[in-house]
């Protein structure tokens, strides 16, 4: 028997979760129809939720032994959840998704197939159109890709989704990555292995709202940049060396000013202009090898990624079940 576990971070997911269930559920009957020898494990990522999440799971947990999942402490953020669900899933296949439905589950037979016939070790989607997306918010994410390929080693694809088929070969790569500051995206592209791109339309969420506001997904950018790449670090020395060359020509031209015309009050705006100037740059690099020990000093801590409260086992022992 081939078991595919499929992993869910949710919060605040009330709403669509019983949507994402009904039709997840066709989707597993679906491939069980095709392919006799595979079950299914459902593993539910509770990341702190403040609604009814949890209370849900536990009732699903409940009826369909199917269903897992585990609950955090806190919220820990996304990142946190898909790592909690790589390393609880049982299967040889994790499937990662969201559960709002943006990642549409009728693409998981093509998904599975792929990777059975053995040419990939993952099978995952790419949007073609950010339909329905704020322009302002499609545009900087397309600066964003446009830059960080060209400044990072690691290949981040355009459109490229967390909504991923993998082998466990794949998955246990991920997960012997142990970094606190996690960037799937870059992840995914780290650890190699051949991948299926699978085209599609951007489909909207099917109930509830985006935890994403635009502040979350930029620092989320600049947290991409720091965690894959060292050029800001090249930058910040670039532009020392720059202000050191123009200084040189400042001062060869001051002290020949100096000698010739031997006028010390004038230049009062250069020198303000300078000041503020330099001033500027200097902060904004230290600022940059801020970003880099602060990530350091975080990762030194060793804390771990997730902390669980409560998972469907706990809850299978208590009376009510
Ligand atoms: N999510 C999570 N923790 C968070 C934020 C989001 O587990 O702190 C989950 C959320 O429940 C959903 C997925 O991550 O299943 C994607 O979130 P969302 O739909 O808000 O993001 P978007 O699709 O707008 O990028
Ligand atoms: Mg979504």
């Amino acid at each position: 028997m081939k078991k595919i576990s499929i992993v869910v971070p949710c919060y605040n997911e009330q709403e669509v979760l019983p949507l994402f269930y009904e039709e997840i559920q066709k989707v597993m009957l679906q491939i069980q129809e095709e392919h006799t020898d595979t079950n299914f494990e459902l593993l539910f990522i509770n990341d702190g939720s403040k609604d009814n999440t949890l209370q849900i799971l536990r009732e699903m947990a409940k009826k369909d032994e199917r269903v897992r999942y585990v609950s955090f402490s806190r919220n820990f953020g996304k990142e946190a959840g898909m790592f909690a669900g790589m390393e609880n899933a049982k299967g040889d296949y994790v499937v990662i998704m969201d559960a709002d439905l943006q990642h549409p589950p009728k693409f998981l037979p093509l998904m599975y197939n792929t990777v059975l016939s053995g040419e990939y070790d993952c099978a995952t989607t790419r949007r073609v159109s950010r339909k329905g997306e704020p322009k302002l918010l499609s545009w900087f994410s397309r600066k964003f890709y446009k830059i960080i390929n060209k400044i990072s080693q690691t290949e981040i694809v355009d459109g490229a989704q967390d909504f991923r088929f993998m082998t466990r070969k794949m998955v246990d790569s991920i997960l012997s990555m142990k970094e606190y500051n996690r960037f799937s995206k870059g992840i995914f592209s780290w650890v190699g292995f051949r991948t299926k791109y699978i085209e599609y339309e951007n489909v909207e969420r099917a109930a509830g709202t985006s935890t994403w506001s635009f502040w979350k997904l930029f620092c989320y950018a600049l947290e991409g940049f720091f965690a894959f790449s060292t050029a800001p670090l090249t930058l910040a020395s670039v532009l020392g060396i720059i202000s050191c060359l123009a200084a040189f020509v400042m001062i060869v031209v001051i002290i020949v000013k100096k000698l010739c015309f031997g006028d010390p009050v004038q230049g009062f705006t250069t020198l303000i202009c300078a000041i503020f100037l330099v001033g500027g740059l200097q902060l904004f690099c230290t600022g940059i090898s801020g970003q880099y020990l602060a990530k350091t000093y975080l990762e030194t801590k060793k804390r771990p990624i997730y902390l669980v409260s409560e998972t469907e086992e706990d809850a299978r022992k208590t009376e009510e079940f």
